[in-house]
């Protein structure tokens, strides 16, 4: 199992944890919410976690520009 991370607007990966390296408890799964955990976190295929989070050329552009905040995906 493995944890990769990418980021929920243009998709790019910006991280991989191997199974030894993260449990819940040290990713802060914990202090979510089964919701947010259903819209954060998913499974794939293999049994690989993938977890959605912003990178930082995106969340410049969310500082930058707001009102992107209203659009999931706004870059193409
Ligand atoms: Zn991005």
């Amino acid at each position: 199992m493995a944890i990769h991370y990418y980021c929920r607007h243009c998709s790019k990966s910006i991280g991989k944890l191997s199974d030894w390296e993260a449990d819940d408890q040290m990713l802060g799964f914990n202090q979510l919410t089964d919701e947010d955990r259903k819209e954060m976190i998913e499974c794939d295929s293999q049994g690989h976690i993938q977890v959605k989070v912003i990178c930082e050329d995106c969340e410049r552009t969310l500082q930058e520009n707001p009102d992107y905040h209203a659009f999931e995906s706004f870059i193409h």
